[in-house]
């Protein structure tokens, strides 16, 4: 329901927490983070209010510059602490809206090739065929654009690795998705009021669109994987 992402020199965990507050309005059911720190993934979720998963986070304290956060409104699984986003497999982390409709049939070949489930969501196959991807040589971003190929649905999609611990892949179909521009960091976001506290010059990702985005720099490449210029748009409202 409201993805949040940050890179930058700061610790991400409070920043992302911090973005889904003012993505709460949406409605959700749980929410998490996933942080990195080098080669280390550190996952923090909660069923319920936002403030549950904030004293999880206060309480382990997850280090990390760099983070995928997540309000989720479930539609395949009941709202529990396995089935909030982020999901993981492996190295990689992961946070969805929308619905893969072909989820049942990619577990399922998934499932023959030793993969073992730790959700009841759609979401989580992202995580497994990403990290499929990495397997093959992949770097990140080719990596999303295998699992992509195989996915059937709506998508905004935000994945970190552990392997590839400086940037933050995202990409959308049929779900919205904005980046938040500034100096030495950047976001990504569902919504723009979840990043509008740290900067105003926003890009609105098109349909296909995916975005490698690191502290310095933000690159966009459409769904052919040509590299695209989005218009930065200055926000001038406030929510
Ligand atoms: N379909 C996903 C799930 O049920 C994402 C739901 C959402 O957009 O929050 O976990």
């Amino acid at each position: 329901c409201g993805i949040v992402g940050y890179v930058g020199d700061k610790e991400s965990a409070p920043i992302l927490v911090s973005g889904l507050k003012k993505l709460e309005y949406r409605g959700y059911d749980s929410a998490g983070v996933a942080v990195v720190n080098r080669n280390e993934l550190n996952v923090v979720r909660a069923t319920g209010k936002l403030r549950n998963l904030e004293n999880r986070v206060v309480a382990d304290q997850p280090k990390g510059n760099i983070g995928i956060g997540h309000t989720r409104w479930a539609t395949h699984g009941r709202p529990s602490d396995e089935n909030a986003h982020p999901h993981t497999y492996k190295n990689v982390a992961v946070v969805h809206n929308g619905i893969i409709e072909n989820h049942l049939a990619l577990k399922e070949q998934l499932r023959a090739r030793g993969h073992v489930f730790s959700s009841e969501t759609d979401t989580e196959v992202f995580a497994h065929l990403i990290s499929e991807e990495l397997e093959k040589g992949k770097d990140l971003p080719d990596a999303v654009r295998g699992a992509i190929e195989q996915v059937k649905g709506t998508y905004a999609l935000a994945v970190v690795s552990a392997t590839d611990p400086n940037r933050i892949v995202a990409t959308k179909n049929a779900s919205p998705m904005v980046l938040g521009l500034s100096e030495g960091q950047n976001f990504i976001a569902s919504d723009v009021p979840a990043v509008l506290e740290h900067t105003r010059d926003i890009v609105y990702m098109e349909e296909g669109d995916l975005a490698i985005v690191t502290a310095s720099k933000v690159d966009i490449f459409n769904r052919q994987g040509q590299p695209v210029n989005r218009a930065t748009r200055r926000i001038d409202w406030t929510p």
